[in-house]
Order: structure tokens, then C-alpha cells, then sequence
């Protein structure tokens, strides 16, 4: 951007030192250029008049014509408030405001007209305005703006008359003088291909348009523009990558072929056999693996893992992966390390309570070579952690993991980056993880082992305890053991432990025969090893839980999950919560136990849990509920960079942009041709604004 968008905003005219500072602190806008992108959130139609008879409870706002009857002031002191009661030809309703009293009494003259508007409530069978914007008939202008812009601000900024109307009279001349500094981003090609108005005009109309059919165009052209440039951002990366970063090539498959004559336990569902087919062409050719891929819950992607491993120590190099929890950590150690014993590989744990003399010894056994396999969590990203000859990191659930943290990954060898292997159980819609996972390429494992029966979902209410009490006892003597897991918020830590404490003691008197299990966040990390591995045993027929369970443990006799308060659940945990169970031959089930009333959301996702079990489903679900702000790992990504663009409504133009980028990056890998010049000025000013980008890529 040049220059004149990095100006201070208190150099605009009518903003100042106090303002600014506020506008700095409430929006974090502090330049022309972040406060011409603050942008509407929606518009209302000053065209539009309704009678008073017309208005319903539904309506966001109203713009009636009324006259004053009467005008009262009601109760005292702090609780004061002032009521005009106003009519029109179909009926009456009242207004009231609770502050500037004085002020505003003196304006209502009985038996005068004025338009007012704002939102109408419902009391009683009357509707009432609070604090609606007024002015008196006789002084209305002309032409009314056909769409009045809405932007976001805050109580602080309302009082010193940055309300939506003040925002936009700041906007209205901030943009008289930036219109013409307004530089045009993409080559026209792209315009033209795409339909697109220009940078300028867009601008213009998004903040003041003149009519819905332009005010479409803008808003198009402004999503289609930031979608592109996150997509060519990303597109850059991987080009990047693949070209200049060597991956070494293993291209080597002969401990795999004994592992599968003499050690593979099952059959491999085809979809396993595709991803490593994948996994192998990128290991092999000689460019760097950054390979994403996508599996439901009990897909079986641990063994996908574990053959790429095999492929990576083929070549005579190292492997380690990497898991978001230290349960889940020791669960993949224990698992991997018999059949590292029988193919005689070298395996080793390394987590935050593995012993110093232990952690040397690793560090060492890594440099030498010696070491062949290494499993721990967050741990293997510290420094000192560095390998002879790291060919392959995986990274198991990825989506506690942020892009940051993969870079630190790549960074483990001293002079080529290893292959990279994300394995994630949360289906991300293809939107998302266009952008969230841009720059990988992606498989997906879409088919279960076979043998597996979909699990059962069903939701009950508190007061039908009793009854799944029942159903327990009888999963219970077939042999069968059962998770129940309660939520753990830190705000109500200690509340949620008690809800967990009680739960156990009322599981513990249905149950006086049965052995049970308690693992939550409080316990020492030994005791919870304890209590974990006491219930994997099947020693333990029940395991009351926190959430800490929710990633990756495998119990494949466990076949029921009861899930306390599910409403308080979000979508994608309790469908991994779910997928704990159905890992074994048995039916299984999932109970979501939720109160009696249910707010419309809640109901939304227990619905859904029960419909299907499909998580990319579910992911869509999820993503239309919360919106992507709200999903892991979206600052790192570029999803942050969406200012009006929306990752679940926005798709179609997603996939547009996507496009568009596609070609442009075929066509002119460097950007450096002369159509494009736009195109790297505007890379370039993202850039220096982008702390995260620079640091990444
Ligand atoms: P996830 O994809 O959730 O990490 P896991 O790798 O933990 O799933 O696998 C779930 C269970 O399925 C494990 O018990 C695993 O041994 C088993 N499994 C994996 N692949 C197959 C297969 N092809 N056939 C049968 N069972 C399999
Ligand atoms: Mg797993």
C-alpha cells in the first residue's frame, strides 16, 4: 500500500488524538487503511416505512412515522425513564429512553410527527423502541440513503459519537481523499474473467452504495480479492517448497514388504492403500512431502503412520511422530513398539516426564543414528531435539497443532527439511482446509475397516438416568465396557470437578460389583497412567473421565460412550469423543445425556451427532455454527486475514479465487511479469503488514 493508507488516523479530519486513541484500543484500527477496511456489517433501507400495525417481533429494526400523544417519565433517580406514547392511522406503541432525558424531552412537542427508527420489542402486546434515532417530519430530507451502512462499534466508542452514523461520516470524508490513491490489485484478465468492479469503486460502495445490485458487485469483488490473494499466498508456499526444498529420496520398501508377509495384523482397507501409495510418490520423487491427511475417527491411520515410517527407515533414515497429549503419546509408543520389536527397530518415548538421564541418551541415540523411531509430544519440538538424519515427521491430530509448529518440525535437520506426514481425525470441509491446509496436499481415508457396525447414537434426557443405569448393567455382562465423560472447562474448573467428583460416587453406587476407573486434569500424570491403563487392561469395566480421553485412546472393548452435559460439547469433540468407541467387532453405542431445555444451537449439534456419523458431515455442521474464527489454529493461517470474506458461506467464491490464483501462479510462477505487477505490490504490502506470513514462509 503506499504510504498515504499507513497515515495515523489522527490525522483525519474530525478524528483527533482522543478519538484515534479509542479507535486504536476498542477496533484496533489505527491507520487510513485499516479504517477504510472496516466495513459495513449490514445496511438498513431508509426507503422502507412501516405502520405501526405491520411491525412483527422478528424485525431488526423499524422506520415508522408517528405522532406524539403523550409523555411521561416513570420511576426514580438511576431507574428513571422517559415514555412518549406515539401513534399512527393504524395504531399506537411506545418509545423510551433511559439516558439524555432532558435532552430528549425537550424535542418531543405533543402532537408533532416524526420518522423514527430502531428496533422493535415486544411487551406485553405493545412494541416499544429503545433509544430510537429520530427526526421531525417537517425536517426530513428529500432522498432518503437507500441502504444507511451499519458498521461494528462499541458502548465506548458511542459515547464520544463514534456510533455507526459517526463512523461512517469519518469514512464518508476519509474517503473523499483516499479515492484516488485507491490502487487496483489484480491484472485485468482477472477482472474481466471474473466480472469484477474495481478496487476503487468497490471500496466506495461497500461503504456507501448506491443500489443492491452494486452493493453485490463490491462485496463479490472485495471477498473474491481476499480469497485470492490467501490462496496465491499459500499456492507461493508449496511452489516454493516443492521446487526449492530437496526431500530426500527414500524410495526404498524392503522393510515393508516383510512387515506385510509376516507382521500385518489385518487386511488394509483400500483407502489405507491409497494414502501410502500417495505417501510413497511424494517420498520417493526427490521433492519434500507435505502431505495432509484426512481420517475419521477408527480409520486406521496410526498403521498408515507406522508403514511410512517403515518406508522412511527403508532408505536408512529416521522417523519420529509426534501426538498432541502424553496419554495419547504412550498409547501410540505401546501399540507401535510391538511390531517395532518384531521388525528389530529401535523405538523410544520421549514426553515432558520422561527422566533427564533417559532424555540424554535419546538426544544422543537421535544424533548417532542409533535411534530409529521416536515417539513423544510437544517435546520433540524443543531445539535441543535434533536427529542424524530425520526423514520423515508425522504429526498425529493435527488440529492441536498450529503452522508454526510445522515449520519448527522442518527444521530438524540441518540441511533438507524431512517429509512431513499431518494425520487429523477432525474432517475439515474442503473450504477450510483449503485454507487452513493450502499449501499441503491432502489424502483422505474415507472408508472403515471392514467388520465395523456404525455406531449407535441416541440422546436422553437427565431424568432418564435410571434407564441408561439399566442399559449399562446389561453391556456391562456382556463383557463389554463403557466410557462416561464429563465436560472440563477451565472457567468452572471447579465446579466441572465436582460434577465429575458426584457422577463417579452416583456411578459408584449403581455399580458396588464393578471396578471403576477416574482419570481427570487434576490427577498426578502417574495416577492417571494408573487408572488409564487399569481400564485398557479390562480390568476397570467403567471409566469416568474428563475430556482428556478424547484424543486417540484405543479400547477396542470398550463399546459404550455416554457423554454428561453434551450440550456443552462443541460438534467435533463429541464426534471424537464418539469415536473412542466402535473400534471392536461389537455394536456400540453413544449416549448424550444433555438437560431438559436446550438452547437452538445445542439442539443443532445433538441432532446432527445423532443423524450421522460421517465426520466431514459434522464439519460442516460446525463450521456454519461457529463460523471459522472459532476453529483451532485459524490465526496462524490466513483465515485471519478474512475480513469480509466468510470460509462457511462463501465457498463458491472461494473456489473461484482458488482458480484464478491456480492459473495466475501456472502462468507466471515468479508473479514478475508486467500484468501482474499489481499482484506482487500487493503481496509485498501484505507482507510488511503480516507478521505471521513473513515468519513462515
Ligand atoms: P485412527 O484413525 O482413529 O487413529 P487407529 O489407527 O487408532 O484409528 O485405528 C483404530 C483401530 O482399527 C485400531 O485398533 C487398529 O488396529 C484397527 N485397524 C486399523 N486398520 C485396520 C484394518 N485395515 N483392518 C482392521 N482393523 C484395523
Ligand atoms: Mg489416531
Amino acid at each position: 500500500m503506499p504510504r498515504f493508507f499507513d497515515t495515523k488516523i489522527e490525522f483525519l479530519k474530525g478524528v483527533g488524538p482522543q478519538k484515534s486513541a479509542l479507535l486504536n484500543k476498542e477496533l484496533d484500527i489505527f491507520t487510513f487503511g485499516e479504517l477504510l477496511q472496516h466495513y459495513p456489517f449490514r445496511y438498513e433501507d431508509r426507503t422502507k416505512f412501516y405502520k405501526i400495525n405491520e411491525i412483527r417481533d422478528s424485525m431488526e429494526h423499524v422506520q415508522v412515522v408517528a405522532k406524539i400523544r403523550r409523555v411521561e417519565t416513570i420511576g426514580m433517580a438511576r431507574r428513571k425513564r422517559l415514555v412518549a406514547h406515539v401513534e399512527d392511522e393504524t395504531g399506537s406503541m411506545e418509545l423510551t429512553w433511559f439516558k439524555g432525558i432532558q435532552w430528549v424531552s425537550k424535542k418531543l412537542v405533543i402532537g408533532a410527527t416524526f420518522i423514527f427508527f430502531g428496533k422493535p420489542n415486544l411487551y406485553g402486546r405493545k412494541f416499544s423502541i429503545a433509544h430510537p434515532e429520530m427526526e421531525p417530519l417537517s425536517e426530513a430530507k428529500e432522498e432518503k440513503s437507500f441502504y444507511q451502512p451499519v458498521y461494528p462499534t462499541t458502548e465506548k466508542l458511542r459515547i464520544k459519537y463514534l456510533d455507526s452514523k459517526g463512523i461512517s461520516k469519518i469514512m464518508g470524508l476519509l474517503l473523499q481523499s483516499a479515492y484516488p490513491q485507491i490502487q487496483e490489485t489484480l491484472p485485468a484478465t482477472i477482472m474481466t474473467r471474473f466480472n469484477l468492479i474495481s478496487k476503487q469503486e468497490a471500496m466506495r460502495q461497500i461503504h456507501f452504495p448506491e443500489n443492491e445490485d452494486i452493493l453485490q458487485k463490491a462485496r463479490f469483488r472485495l471477498k473474491f480479492e481476499e480469497f485470492f490473494f490467501v490462496q496465491l499466498r499459500l499456492l507461493k508456499l508449496k511452489l516454493t517448497r516443492t521446487e526449492k526444498y530437496r526431500g530426500q529420496q527414500l524410495g526404498k520398501t524392503d522393510l515393508v514388504g516383510k512387515f506385510y508377509s509376516e507382521h500385518l495384523p489385518f487386511e488394509l482397507t483400500n483407502a489405507q492403500k491409497r494414502v501410502i501409495k500417495e505417501s510413497f510418490a511424494d517420498m520417493r520423487s526427490g521433492r519434500q512431502m507435505n502431505r495432509l491427511v484426512q481420517g475419521d475417527v477408527g480409520s486406521g491411520k496410526t498403521m498408515v503412520a507406522f508403514i511410512c515410517a517403515l518406508i522412511a527407515i527403508s532408505s536408512g533414515a529416521q522417523t519420529c511422530l509426534m501426538a498432541p497429549t502424553e496419554i495419547l503419546a504412550n498409547q501410540h509408543y505401546e501399540g507401535l513398539k510391538e511390531y517395532a520389536d518384531k521388525m528389530d527397530l529401535s523405538i523410544e518415548l520421549l514426553t515432558g516426564s520422561t527422566k533427564k538421564s533417559v532424555r540424554r541418551r535419546i538426544h544422543e541415540q537421535l544424533l548417532s543414528g542409533e535411534l530409529q523411531i521416536l515417539i513423544g509430544t510437544h517435546a520433540l519440538l524443543e531445539d535441543i531435539v535434533q536427529f542424524q538424519n530425520l526423514g520423515l515427521a508425522i504429526v498425529d491430530e493435527q488440529h492441536r497443532f498450529g503452522v508454526a509448529q510445522r515449520a519448527k518440525l522442518w527444521a530438524k535437520n540441518k540441511n533438507f527439511y524431512p517429509h512431513v506426514l499431518v494425520m487429523t481425525a477432525t474432517p475439515i470441509p474442503r473450504t477450510l482446509a483449503m485454507t487452513l491446509y493450502g499449501d499441503l496436499d491432502i489424502s483422505v481415508i474415507d472408508e472403515l475397516p471392514a467388520g465395523r457396525k456404525p455406531i449407535q447414537t441416541v440422546h436422553r434426557f437427565d431424568k432418564d438416568r435410571l434407564k441408561v443405569f439399566g442399559f449399562m448393567r446389561k453391556e456391562i455382562e456382556l463383557g463389554r465396557q463403557i466410557y462416561v465423560v464429563y465436560p472440563l472447562i477451565e472457567e468452572s474448573e471447579k465446579m466441572d470437578l465436582k460434577s465429575l467428583m458426584d457422577g463417579y460416587e452416583s456411578v459408584c453406587r449403581a455399580f458396588p460389583q464393578y471396578p471403576i476407573s477416574i482419570v481427570h486434569g487434576n490427577q498426578k500424570a502417574a495416577d492417571k497412567e494408573f487408572e488409564m491403563q487399569r481400564f485398557v487392561k479390562g480390568e476397570t469395566k467403567i471409566m469416568v473421565a474428563t475430556t482428556v480421553i478424547e484424543v486417540g485412546v484405543n479400547v477396542p472393548n470398550a463399546s459404550v460412550m455416554i457423554i454428561e452435559n453434551a450440550e456443552r460439547f462443541g460438534l467435533s469433540q463429541l464426534h471424537q469423543l464418539r469415536g473412542r468407541v466402535g473400534r471392536g467387532a461389537e455394536q456400540s453405542y453413544c449416549i448424550l445425556m444433555s438437560k431438559y431445555e436446550l438452547s437452538k444451537d445445542s439442539r443443532v449439534r445433538l441432532d446432527t451427532m445423532v443423524r450421522t456419523n460421517n465426520g466431514f458431515e459434522i464439519a460442516d455442521v460446525d463450521l456454519k455454527l461457529r463460523g471459522p474464527g472459532d476453529l483451532m489454529g485459524t490465526q496462524q493461517s490466513g483465515v485471519a486475514d478474512l475480513i469480509i470474506a466468510d470460509l462457511s458461506k462463501d465457498a463458491p467464491i472461494l473456489t473461484l479465487a482458488r482458480d484464478a490464483a491456480q492459473n495466475l501462479i501456472a502462468e507466471d510462477p515468479e508473479i514478475s511479469q508486467p500484468q501482474n505487477a499489481m499482484v506482487l505490490r500487493q503481496i509485498k504490502n501484505q507482507k510488511k503488514h503480516a507478521v505471521n506470513w513473513s515468519r513462515i514462509s
